[in-house]
């Protein structure tokens, strides 16, 4: 018998969607090559280390832990996990406002009532905690939102089993995913209640539906969500050994400028040295609208397509600030958000006032990301992309903006820990434009879109094929939204429709 040739693949991009494609691929005897214009794997699931410090840029906590779920088993298709420890969280964060009151979004629905009730005496208010507390542990026992399939090649049992599975979530999920944070702050009586429901997922100009912080606090609570040892850096440089392990090659420091079309098929790719590589089937995991329009030249656009590049609104990016601190936090809440009275006067955050500072600490979650006592803390701003990138063009003043955003972050600690300023240690701090530079993401985007029902008709429309285009795929945040185990599963479809249109049974291999 004569054996077949494999196909040959190349994948463009190497963060966690192009690393996953890569994984599954070999598995299923394609012969792949990534391409990826940094040094290092990971893309925004990435790290860096100022003087023995470990600054995580990329993951607060996955999904996908509790080995009973679906999500676990990918992980371990893909080797993500495997030999880590996994630290959990009991709560989403602690505030404090700037009257002193103190409340912590703990994951414990028991304890998440108490904690709101001390707010109020008020009875709608009352019935409106106890409502959101039983909707976070009854969605605590619901099934894995990341599916092992593609949409397209679901057959009638699968979305009738996915109905029926989800049925008795659908009172939850319709609720909270219609009703806005600040509508749902608003709604509170009592006036404490409202400014910090508010900041239940952190920023209140974000805007996010209930649901996203019912999901986290419910996944917390049943410890499918926590922090893996190595963090976001950790998790990419897993799969890329994976992917090694299994044949892949990766080439670093190679950026795709175009890809080579003929007869409305993809061949193959050109680099940055104009070198042409060839390959039967290309997969595209960077920013989508490079990969749209530059990389693809704007010539396969449908009304799905332009529907969604021009309308929809791209999840904002983050300033970030990273201090590496000689004191030991052990103590303190892993997370606490302090309000004040007066907005913060920094230039290119979304809010029109930031009242709110955010200060987190590794010293439960990841130890190791400092030497011993010391620790690391970090403090973000959801960013205004195009100011960034505005002041970005005057060096100086970019440099003194940034200053400027770490002085505000330890002024506010030093009201907490006067002496915090003579122990720090080394000083870091990462803009739109440091994630755009890095990334290429559009407007330094950290999860691609925001999440909305037109959104999620169009991108159910487009998925991981392009309309009249052939032998090509793209994956990742801009197609599936963002979030590390929906990246990954977007990679394993675009392998399983390859598998399926090449009549191959998909095969996985757990670690
Ligand atoms: C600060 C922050 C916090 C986050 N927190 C969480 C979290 O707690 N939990 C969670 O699940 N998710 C989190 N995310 C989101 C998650 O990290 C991303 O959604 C995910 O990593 C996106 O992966 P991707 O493969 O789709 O894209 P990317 O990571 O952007 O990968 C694309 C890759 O393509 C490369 N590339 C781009 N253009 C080219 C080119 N022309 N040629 C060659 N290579 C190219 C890039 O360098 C990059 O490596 C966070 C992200 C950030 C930034």
């Amino acid at each position: 018998m004569i054996k077949q040739k494999s196909k040959s693949i190349i994948i463009i991009g190497g963060g966690v969607s192009g690393l996953a494609a890569g994984i599954y691929a070999q598995m299923n005897g394609y012969d792949t090559k990534i391409f990826e214009m940094h040094s290092i794997p990971g893309g925004l699931s990435t790290a860096w280390k100022r003087k023995g410090y470990n600054f995580d840029g990329g993951m607060d906590w996955i999904v996908g832990i509790d080995p009973k779920m679906q999500e676990h088993s990918i992980w371990r298709e893909l080797g993500a996990l495997k030999g880590k420890n996994v630290a959990f969280y009991d709560d989403l964060f602690q505030i404090e406002t700037s009257k002193g009151d103190i409340c912590t979004f703990y994951a414990d629905p028991a304890k998440l009532k108490s904690e709101l009730f001390k707010f109020t005496d008020d009875d709608e208010d009352k019935k409106k905690i106890k409502h959101l507390c039983k909707s976070v542990k009854r969605f605590s026992k619901s099934p894995s939102f990341s599916y092992k399939k593609p949409e397209n090649l679901y057959g009638p049992l699968d979305k009738l089993s996915i109905f029926i599975k989800f049925f008795p979530y659908m009172g939850i999920l319709t609720k909270y995913n219609a009703l806005m944070i600040k509508d749902y702050a608003n709604s509170f009586n009592d006036h404490r209640l409202r400014e910090i429901i508010s900041y239940i997922f952190y920023n209140p100009d974000i805007e996010y539906s209930v649901f996203p912080p019912l999901f986290t606090l419910s996944n917390m609570y049943n410890k499918n969500a926590g922090y893996p040892e190595g963090g976001a850096y950790g998790l990419s440089k897993s799969l890329e050994t994976r992917y090694k392990e299994f044949g892949g090659e990766i080439y670093y420091k190679k950026y795709v400028k175009n890809i080579i079309i003929e007869d409305d098929k993809a061949k193959g790719i050109v680099l940055e040295d104009g070198s042409e590589l060839y390959a039967d089937i290309i997969i595209s995991s960077c920013d989508g609208r490079t990969t749209i329009y530059d990389l693809l030249g704007g010539k396969y656009l449908d009304e799905n397509i332009k529907g969604m590049y021009e309308n929809a609104r791209v999840h904002p990016s983050m300033v970030k600030v990273f201090l590496g601190v000689d004191m030991d936090f052990n103590d303190e809440p892993h997370s606490k958000i302090y309000l004040r009275d007066e907005p913060i006067d920094i230039l290119g955050t979304i809010s029109k006032e930031q009242k709110s500072i955010l200060i987190r600490h590794y010293c439960h979650t990841e130890p190791s990301y400092s030497p011993k006592g010391k620790s690391v803390l970090t403090s973000f701003f959801v960013a205004n992309y195009d100011e960034w990138k505005e002041l970005s063009k005057d060096r100086q003043a970019y440099k003194d903006e940034k200053d400027k955003i770490a002085n505000i972050v330890i002024k506010q600690l030093e009201t907490v820990y006067p002496n915090i300023r003579e122990k720090i240690e080394v000083i870091d701090v990462s803009t739109p434009v440091t994630i755009e530079r890095y990334t290429k993401n559009y407007k330094g985007s950290i999860m691609g879109w925001i999440a909305t029902s037109e959104v999620d008709v169009w991108s159910k429309q487009v998925g991981i094929n392009i309309p009249g285009l052939d032998n090509f795929y793209m994956i990742g945040q801009w197609v599936s939204y963002g979030g590390l185990i929906r990246v990954a599963c977007c990679g394993r479809y675009a392998i399983q429709t390859q598998c399926s249109k090449d009549n191959k049974k998909f095969r996985t291999v757990l670690d």
